[in-house]
């Protein structure tokens, strides 16, 4: 364990603290009407870190009345979009402003490290929003030729009041994938943190308010999946319910959207392999395959845990990405010297011990890992497994956790066929020098984003997604807009 002083937070981030946080309807901050609350836990001691309002059913209702209104006749509904644009725009702007302030609350909240808060999560969303504003004034319809007297045009209308589910692994990133759509397109939104990592969404909105978003555009209810989730995901009138997490939830959202047919994007699990050629930049390869799986302790849905290594270089890599585990620094997210932090939660802790252990008694093989860290908080070690089979839980289920399988392969003839081999399709990295090569296994493996010679890159301009049980739709990119509109086709006759 990294046992450096932890960094002293913020007044603005313990007075935040300090306070029961709220939910966010209709540009007010109100308690839960049940009045009800639970504990945000911070990761790295497994003690209370704040309170928040636990929403349900009601206060769903309640959001949706707002936003509804919001759409249909609020001053959103008149602005036009270049003005959306500014505002989305301030957000960005503040957001980078209160930088410091949101890396800490992230790093409280979720365990990661300081470093990459600061580094990763803050930044990026900040460029989200900055990429969506630009988008705003340039969402267009075409004119299309048809037959006969007749002028005929397409308008991309936003799609309406929209439910917005999201995940604790990238709490304000994922708020901004979610949100820089569906305020380019002029929707308004119900957004649901996640329960393990409320904070960083109540705090963007309340900077949201700050730059000028009308009263119940952006609407926050925090609360439990089962409660406030599903009866979002339910709701009839909710136009579109966009979801990332689990596939297991993505199936039960795709079931309570069914009532009143609302789209439904989803972006869920993974199992993504990662495929080391031996003509690779060995040392390059190595780095990254290490980055792939232990970035964010593997709390990725894109992380590379299956890592398929060409047999004659397989020891070597193998060794190389065992070496980086044992050199990371495994320690609370505010000592500045960590490099990986808790677990989010005691829940997942025991899942991904659980997979280690059903790992190593199914033959398995720990070069170096294989257990938890401490007795206090949930830290695991970063572990590499071998001598695994395609049949194994560790090779076919996501852990969502710091654990790669390592698997040697032969050929490139072989390989696409074992790398396709699981339900979900999101990512796949492929090591090597041989740019034809790349390209054309490139366009073999099932998967939203294809990584050459690098691996979780990510940009607010390139899309991402699913294939197969990976989920459906687009976040980012110009994909993502089109996902909050609908098309309108007009035609006149003019003769
Ligand atoms: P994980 O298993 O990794 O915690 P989940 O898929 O359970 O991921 O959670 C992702 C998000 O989905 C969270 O905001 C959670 O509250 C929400 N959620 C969980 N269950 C449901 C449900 N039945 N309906 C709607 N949302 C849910």
């Amino acid at each position: 364990m990294a046992t450096a002083t932890p960094l002293q937070m913020q007044d603005a981030v313990s007075q935040f603290l300090a306070t029961p946080r709220k939910l966010l309807i209709d540009g007010r901050w109100v308690a839960a009407s049940s009045g009800k609350t639970f504990d945000s836990i911070d990761p790295a001691t497994g003690e209370v870190l704040a309170r928040v309002a636990e929403g349900d059913k009601a206060d769903i209702d309640a959001a949706v009345k707002a936003a509804r209104r919001a759409f249909e006749s609020g001053p959103w509904a008149k602005m036009s979009a270049s003005e959306r644009g500014r505002i989305m725009w301030k957000i960005a702007d503040l957001l980078e402003q209160h930088t410091e302030e949101f890396a800490e609350l992230e790093t409280l909240d979720n365990g990661k490290p300081i470093s990459v808060s600061r580094v990763a999560d803050v930044p990026l969303a900040v460029d989200l929003f900055r990429y969506m504003a630009g988008w705003a004034t340039k969402i267009e319809g075409s004119t299309i030729p048809i037959s006969g007297p007749f002028f005929a045009y397409t308008r991309r209308e936003p799609i309406g009041v929209v439910g917005q589910i999201i995940p604790w692994n990238f709490p304000l990133l994922m708020a901004a994938w979610k949100l820089g759509p569906a305020l380019a397109t002029g929707c308004t939104v119900i957004l649901k943190p996640a329960e393990q990592t409320p904070l960083s969404a109540l705090r963007l909105g309340e900077l949201a308010m700050e730059a000028g978003l009308p009263p119940g555009v952006l609407n926050i209810v925090t609360g439990f999946g089962e409660t406030a989730g599903a009866a979002l995901a339910a709701h009839p009138d909710v136009d579109k319910i966009a979801f990332t997490g689990s596939t297991e939830v993505g199936k039960l959202i795709v079931h309570a959207a069914a009532g009143n047919l609302k789209k439904v994007t989803l972006e869920l699990g993974g199992k993504s392999p990662n495929i080391v050629f031996d003509d690779a930049d060995v040392n390059k390869a190595t780095a990254g395959a290490a980055n792939a799986i232990f970035f964010n302790h593997g709390q990725c849905c894109c992380a590379g845990s299956r890592l398929f290594i060409e047999d004659k270089i397989f020891d070597k890599v193998v060794e190389g990405v065992s070496e980086s585990a044992k050199k990371i620094r495994v320690g609370p997210g505010m000592n500045t010297d960590t490099q990986m932090g808790p677990l989010v939660s005691e829940e997942q802790f025991r899942r991904v011990c659980g997979y280690m252990e059903a790992g190593l008694s199914e033959g398995a093989k720990a070069v170096v890992g294989g257990k938890k860290v401490g007795n206090r908080g949930y830290f695991v070690e970063p572990t590499v497994l071998v001598n695994t089979n395609p049949k194994m839980k560790v090779v076919q289920e996501e852990i969502f956790g710091p654990v790669v399988t390592a698997m040697p392969f032969k050929s490139v003839d072989e390989i696409a066929a074992e790398a396709n081999n699981t339900s979900y399709g999101l990512a796949a990295g492929i090591w090597t020098k041989d740019i034809g090569k790349a390209h054309s296994l490139a366009n073999k493996l099932k998967a939203g984003t294809v990584w050459i010679n690098c691996y979780n890159v990510f940009d607010a301009a390139m899309p991402f997604g699913g294939y197969k049980q990976s989920g459906w739709g687009r976040e980012m990119g110009k994909e993502a807009l089109e996902l909050y509109t609908e098309t309108k086709a007009v035609c006149v006759k003019i003769n």
